[in-house]
């Protein structure tokens, strides 16, 4: 694989002290911008701590994170590493906001945002990742996409993924549809080929409802 670099060139300028100094800045800018393994960071959950306590799985790249939270692509690639380093799967939300589905940008928007966060993972990685295709706009809201909508974006999301993967890899890899899912919409939005089954929110809080949505899951 080729190397990318990014080359400093300070022609006569520096002197061996303040180089160093101009050196040691820019580390700690760009460590800055990493998630951490682990430190002084009060009220933060470090991926080796969600292992510990037996947990498999780990939600990452929720339009809730990106907004409230100011995750960028960036710092969602280092933490799906950290995931990945400490042994977790990952679920990992894409999906568009309202004005970007007005736009007909839902495609665009998806295809960035798997190549901005996941799809620098090798094959094995690749392994541990699931889809979540959550459109900002049905998450909460109670507007769901019409099963159509999702079977249509999920066909293309597989597509992306076997452009970087292989068909054989993308037909086995999990893509879940969320946003405002519930026990009356699930069988529909299940039945579709490219759909593999739901991220609940809402619903997923009260064991009934919960379980309306496992049966249509079952069916
Ligand atoms: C979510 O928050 O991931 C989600 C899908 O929420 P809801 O089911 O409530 O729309």
């Amino acid at each position: 694989m080729r190397k990318k670099i990014v080359a400093g060139n300070w022609k006569m300028n520096k002197t061996l002290q303040e180089g160093v100094a101009l050196a040691t800045e820019l580390k700690e800018m760009l460590a800055a911008e990493k998630p951490k393994a682990s430190g002084a960071y009060t009220g933060e959950v470090s991926a080796a701590m969600v292992k510990s306590t037996g947990a498999e799985y780990v939600i990452l790249g929720h339009s809730e994170r990106r907004e409230y939270y100011h995750e960028t692509p960036e710092i969602l690639k280092a933490k799906v590493d950290l995931a990945l380093e400490n042994g977790l799967k990952v679920i990992f939300c894409i999906g568009e906001s309202l004005e970007q589905r007005e736009k007909g940008e839902q495609e665009a928007v998806c295809k960035a945002e798997l190549a901005g966060s996941v799809f620098h993972l090798t094959p094995e990685q690749w392994k541990s990742i699931t889809i979540a295709y959550e459109p900002i706009w049905a998450i909460g809201t109670g507007k769901t996409a019409t099963a159509e909508q999702a079977e249509e974006i999920h066909a293309y999301i597989r597509k992306c993924v076997a452009e970087v993967y292989g068909a054989e890899m993308a037909d086995d890899t999990t893509i879940l549809y969320g946003g405002s899912c519930k026990a009356s919409n699930a069988p529909e939005l299940f039945a579709k080929p490219d759909i593999d089954g739901g991220l609940i929110g809402g619903a997923s809080l009260k064991a009934p409802d919960f379980k309306g949505i496992i049966d249509a899951w079952k069916k």
